[in-house]
């Protein structure tokens, strides 16, 4: 049985142009999935509609048993990575990986735990002192994905995490990522438009294009794809 299941689900600001439209899709538990298309396709909006950061138009989201579309996002157990989704600059980076906990009432000591382990898992917990400005760019988005992993959400969002990065350092994360992935066993969304990145990192991708999604299929059988 899918963990989220889109049904249907479109998205137009003004009631008649659709951004996203038609979309129909499963994510299973533990896998990483794909969303690529180019620029403007609809994905931002499709990881952002399951976020709750904006709600469908048309059609239904589900999360297991849960209805998402009104469900606000904090109640999602979802956590997120963003390209621009700088960390909060007057935190440390323990205060920004607490900061999801703090938000959902977790108590201080089960809260440093967490936070100790997430640093871990991102081998950051040597610099668990240090302010944003003062890490490098792999350095912030590790501490990101930290935030986004403390709570153990039961789905986690990544849009173009690795795009601000340079070519060598986006490799190189690539391949913590899938690490990471494979160790927890989470189940990844990831949006980017590098298709190889898609290839490299997913089990299945979602190819979009004018609001719909084109293909969706596991990568091997993609590739036999003429
Ligand atoms: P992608 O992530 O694939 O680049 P997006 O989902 O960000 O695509 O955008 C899809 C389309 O929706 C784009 O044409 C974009 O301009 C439009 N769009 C996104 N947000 C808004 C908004 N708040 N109001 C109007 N149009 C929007
Ligand atoms: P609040 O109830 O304080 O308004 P939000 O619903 O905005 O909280 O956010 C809930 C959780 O999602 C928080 O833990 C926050 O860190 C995280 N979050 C919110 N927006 C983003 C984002 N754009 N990128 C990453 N994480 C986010």
């Amino acid at each position: 049985k899918p963990l989220v299941r889109f049904r249907q689900v479109g998205k137009s600001y003004d009631g008649v142009t659709h951004v996203v439209q038609g979309v129909d899709f499963d994510i299973y538990k533990g896998e990483f999935l794909s969303l690529l298309g180019p620029s403007g396709a609809g994905k931002t909006t499709c990881l952002m509609m399951l976020a709750g950061f904006e709600s469908p138009s048309e059609g239904e989201i589900w999360l297991g048993d849960t209805l998402l579309n009104t469900t606000p996002p904090h109640k999602r157990d979802i956590g997120m990575v963003f390209q621009n989704y700088a960390l909060f600059p007057h935190m440390t980076v323990a205060e920004n990986v607490a900061y999801p906990l703090t938000v959902r009432r977790v108590a201080r000591a089960e809260r440093s735990a967490l936070v100790n382990r997430a640093l871990d898992m991102v081998r950051m917990s040597a610099l668990a002192g240090r302010m944003p400005k003062n890490l490098s760019g792999g350095q912030q988005q590790r501490v990101a994905l930290a935030r986004a992993l403390v709570f153990n959400p039961r789905l986690v969002l990544m849009d173009e995490p690795l795009g601000a990065l340079d070519k060598r350092l986006r490799e190189h994360m690539q391949i913590e990522l899938k690490d990471l992935h494979r160790k927890l066993g989470l189940t990844f969304v990831y949006v980017t438009h590098d298709q190889s990145e898609a290839l490299t990192l997913s089990d299945r991708v979602a190819v979009f294009d004018g609001g719909r999604i084109q293909q969706i299929d596991r990568v091997d059988a993609l590739y036999e794809t003429p």
